[in-house]
């Protein structure tokens, strides 16, 4: 048995997505040897989990402050507006330089069975968005699963005819995301968007 401590650190490792005990044992014991200039760094980094971090009041994209920067970038197409689930999508779609508008993260999508409703993500904001901001392309980028699909139909019902929307051209099979695409597939999606 480890000490108390030290069994802890493991543990916390061992919650990570993809990390068994072994691997988790590893990192404690390589952490617990690093300088201690670069524990500080580390440590400090993950005082974000408590303090949280910074979300767009325009986009709900990560933020450093008020208004991320694609929102502040005034050489995007701000008429544009790619409806995304999460901010790692954003990143994912960024990737492939394509894309020049602005974004709307949902932060999720409707999931009856899970009791998450419209008013649970970021609907509203987006209706009141594509209104204010006179949009005039929706692009629906959700993940092509069943709630990605319900999701994107009660948007369009939602917006109506005033504005159109687009969807991209998805090369990869249902019950994939977007977020792991490849870039290749990502840019073909969007160039047939439709
Ligand atoms: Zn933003």
């Amino acid at each position: 048995m480890y000490p108390k401590k030290f069994e802890n650190l493991i543990l916390a490792f061992q919650n990570l997505p993809g990390v068994g005990r072994k691997t988790a044992e590893r990192y404690a014991f390589e952490t617990l040897n690093w300088e201690q200039e670069k524990r500080e760094e580390f440590v400090n980094a993950l005082q974000v989990l408590i303090e949280g971090v910074d979300t767009c009041k325009v986009c709900g994209n990560l933020s450093d402050g008020d208004t991320c920067s694609i929102c502040s970038d005034q050489n995007r197409n701000h008429t544009l507006l790619c409806v995304v689930q999460s901010p790692k999508d954003i990143l994912a779609i960024e990737s492939i330089q394509e894309y020049k508008g602005v974004y709307h993260v949902l932060n999720g999508v409707i999931n009856t069975s899970k009791g998450i409703l419209p008013e649970d993500i970021n609907i509203d904001s987006l209706v009141d968005r594509i209104h204010k901001d006179e949009i005039k392309e929706v692009i629906l980028a959700l993940d092509p699963t069943v709630e990605g699909e319900t999701t994107s139909l009660y948007i369009e019902k939602l917006i109506g005819k005033d504005v159109l929307v687009t969807r991209l051209a998805y090369g990869i099979p249902m019950g994939g995301h977007l977020d792991y695409t490849d870039s290749l597939t990502l840019l073909k999606a969007f160039q047939g968007r439709k």
